[in-house]
């Protein structure tokens, strides 16, 4: 790692771990965080769970792992360039999408309307119960025993409500103070790595189409350019030689609006950064430019009717499973049954699931003739 500007997360700032542990021998601090995702059973889960399509519709489809591992890529990038802890960037982003249900964003909405009477259910705070406490790996204490900066960058947003019971952990969003700027760049990095995936993935699965993408400000540009570089370029190679364009714009421009941003502000220490306003961020133009890309994903992807078909189905599969392991809790594993607040035990066992499980789970207690 190339030296670090002296407002980047070291683990001479860090506000460190809950439970003391030894110094790392040969591995940084943040290394440690992120081994300990890659080693945890809520990561290995992310391979069988929905980006935007269902993991059984095809095998070439973006799954959470595969999203998450482009965002690591995309963030650890960013933080080089800028001289940021690139070992902290890369465990919330490995992180940042642990605590999602089955499903997606679906899976997530309908899993929260089961949960209304109960607290709420937010896939960012689920991702921090995962690695504070519901990992079981070590003998002495719950979850892994991450660093404050680790456990900060996963939660990208939060309610006031929620916020006022993390204690120290939600306190930026009361006070309205930034996290690190390893934290603003995986936010960022999330953005770009979904953005340009959906479009692949869609393309893909022929939801949506080159013609459309046309009219797309970011993606008519960078599609000309490579066509006019190679002449009669057509189907994948075309698809491909502009995404990894749009990809590079994207990430040149953050790193640069970034750097122009800092030297502005010129932080000196990382309490600088808490205390400023977040340095982190695109150009007005390539703002505007991703915005008009969600636009056009929102309309004509997402709310694209078979995928809302499969949303559909997804929030029946989440709210029967939950319906019925609350009305009987005697139909969930052992480790799951709660003298206090079943339904959150509920909501964990739920939200772990992978696609597929759910799914058998489902038709193991709905389905006549299945066990
Ligand atoms: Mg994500």
């Amino acid at each position: 790692m190339s030296e670090l500007a002296p407002y980047a997360v070291t683990a001479a700032n860090s506000r460190g771990r809950a439970h003391p542990d030894e110094v790392p021998t040969h591995r940084s601090e943040f290394q440690r965080d992120r081994d300990r995702i890659v080693h945890s059973t809520a990561f290995r889960r992310l391979e069988y769970k929905t980006q935007v399509f269902v993991n059984h519709e095809g095998d070439l489809f973006r799954t959470r792992l595969t999203h998450s591992i482009e965002v690591a890529q995309i963030a650890r990038s960013v933080a080089r360039a800028l001289h940021l802890n690139e070992d902290l960037v890369e465990a919330i982003s490995l992180a940042h999408d642990l605590g999602h249900t089955p499903f997606g964003h679906a899976g997530q909405d309908a899993l929260n309307a089961c949960m209304r009477a109960h607290g709420g259910f937010e896939h960012n705070l689920q991702s921090l119960r995962i690695v504070d406490l519901l990992e079981e790996r070590y003998a002495a204490f719950n979850g892994l025993n991450l660093c404050f900066e680790t456990r900060e960058g996963i939660i990208k947003h939060c309610s006031l409500e929620n916020a006022r019971q993390l204690g120290e952990l939600g306190e930026r969003f009361l006070t309205r103070t930034q996290p690190s700027l390893e934290a603003q760049i995986c936010n960022f990095a999330d953005e770009i790595a979904y953005n340009n995936h959906d479009v692949d993935d869609g393309l893909r699965s022929g939801l949506i189409t080159l013609e459309q993408l046309g009219e797309v400000r970011l993606f008519a540009c960078y599609a000309a350019i490579a066509r006019e570089t190679y002449a009669g370029i057509s189907g994948r190679r075309l698809v491909h030689e502009t995404i990894r364009r749009m990809i590079n714009v994207l990430v040149c421009d953050l790193i640069e609006t970034t750097a122009g941003n800092i030297a502005r502000c010129r932080p000196k220490e990382l309490a600088d950064i808490r205390r400023g306003e977040a340095l982190v961020g695109f150009s007005d133009d390539l703002r505007e430019a991703q915005r008009e890309m969600k636009r056009f994903l929102h309309t004509h992807l997402y709310q694209n009717f078979q995928v809302l078909r499969m949303t559909s189905k997804a929030q029946r599969i989440i709210s029967e499973l939950f319906a019925a392991f609350l009305n009987d809790p005697r139909l969930l594993p052992p480790d799951y049954q709660a003298d206090d607040d079943q339904a959150r035990r509920v909501a964990d066992y739920v939200a772990g699931m992978t696609d597929r499980y759910a799914m058998k789970e489902h038709r193991r207690l709905f389905a006549v003739g299945e066990i």
